[in-house]
């Protein structure tokens, strides 16, 4: 038998820059208490059941699989969303495309769009800020959808729509005040892809050809059709990419053509507006 107090004492820890957080995180999860609860009683007990499950959890974890996936949750934004290898892990720097797009458009109504929404966090987080917004979130992959679906049963915010679409292809005829997206921007031969959790995210997500530019030249290319008069496209890319987002984005005569930073100050989002 181990006590509560024990396990946090003596876990062999994954290699992990959070290990004793994950430790709580994944022992909190197998009892089905709060982390707090862990630190309240020290000297409960775990049946064999139960620590069975987190030796489990915690060999997977040192493995590298992601806290994210383990817990099958990620907070983002003030959302609790379900996550799953299906797709990417909400990010906080996404949430820094979530505050813009809020500065940007006109807070009473607005139609949006979510390009790749993924588990429907950017979405989801604008619908939950913007109750008069009409949001509607695409994807390609129906894994995600399904995701997407089940974050907007369990937030409640039942307004915002998914579709399931390549890109714009099944969004013809329509337009939008505002396009979003954190499409996949990673080089396909980018080192990083062998480090850390993006090994466990799926590629669809990440990558995005030889300069990673692909998904995002394709956006800029197509949304002009997808906007409405004085409209905005928003756009998360990696920390290096700020600078071709803005040519592509002026070259295709977008105008007020910006970057914003991300909280470690490099240029993480860009984006401008679209006059018809
Ligand atoms: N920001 C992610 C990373 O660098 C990549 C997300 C993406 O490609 N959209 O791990």
């Amino acid at each position: 038998m181990s006590s509560i107090g024990e396990l946090l004492a003596s876990a062999q820890l994954p290699d992990s820059d959070t290990a004793l957080l994950d430790v709580e995180l994944l022992l909190a999860r197998v009892l089905g208490k709060s982390r707090s609860y862990l630190h309240t009683w020290p000297d409960k007990q775990l049946s064999a059941g139960q620590l069975e499950a987190l030796n489990a959890l915690l060999e997977r974890r040192r493995q590298g699989e992601p806290i994210a996936y383990l817990l099958g949750r990620q907070g983002f934004w003030t959302l609790d969303l379900e996550v799953s290898p299906a797709t990417l892990i909400p990010r906080a720097d996404t949430e820094r495309l979530v505050e813009v797009a809020l500065e940007l458009a006109p807070s009473s109504m607005a139609r949006v769009l979510d390009l790749g929404t993924g588990t429907g966090a950017i979405a989801l987080a604008l619908a939950s800020e913007r109750p008069g917004w009409t949001v509607l979130g695409c994807d390609l992959q129906p894994e995600a959808l399904a995701l997407a679906l089940e974050n907007r049963q369990q937030t409640g915010l039942a307004a915002v729509d998914f579709v399931c679409s390549d890109w714009f292809s099944a969004l013809q005829g329509q337009v939008f005040d505002l396009i979003v997206s954190n499409p996949p921007y990673i080089a396909s031969d980018d080192p990083h892809l062998a480090q850390g959790d993006v090994r466990f995210e799926p590629a669809s997500a990440l990558v995005s050809g030889k300069d990673g530019l692909d998904a995002i030249r394709h956006i800029i290319a197509s949304a002009p059709t997808y906007l409405a008069p004085d409209g905005w496209l928003l756009i998360e890319h990696g920390w290096q990419q700020g600078d071709t987002v803005r040519a592509l984005l002026q070259t295709k005569g977008f105008t007020a053509v910006q970057s914003w930073q991300d909280l470690s100050g490099h240029p993480r989002v860009s984006g401008g507006q679209w006059h018809g």
